[in-house]
């Protein structure tokens, strides 16, 4: 009865259409980084996903693949 796919494990995701990981630049590390997706929601209005930084954990959100960092 194990139901949660919450774990670390990389299986098959339903969002192969979606990269899991991509290269951003990290304004708290103040360089480049590969971002890796925790998140994808479907919202009416497209897709919001969530990255995160591997090295300092700084994370942010994307609506239909625009950042919401954008200054
Ligand atoms: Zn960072």
């Amino acid at each position: 009865m194990v139901h949660g796919t919450n774990s670390l494990k990389r299986a098959p995701d339903p969002y192969t259409h979606m990269v899991l990981e991509k290269d951003v630049d990290c304004p708290a590390c103040g360089e480049t980084n590969a971002f890796y997706r925790t998140a994808a929601t479907t919202l009416h209005l497209g897709e919001k996903t969530k990255w995160r930084c591997p090295e300092c954990g700084f994370g942010y959100v994307e609506i239909n693949g625009i950042s919401t960092l954008s200054a």
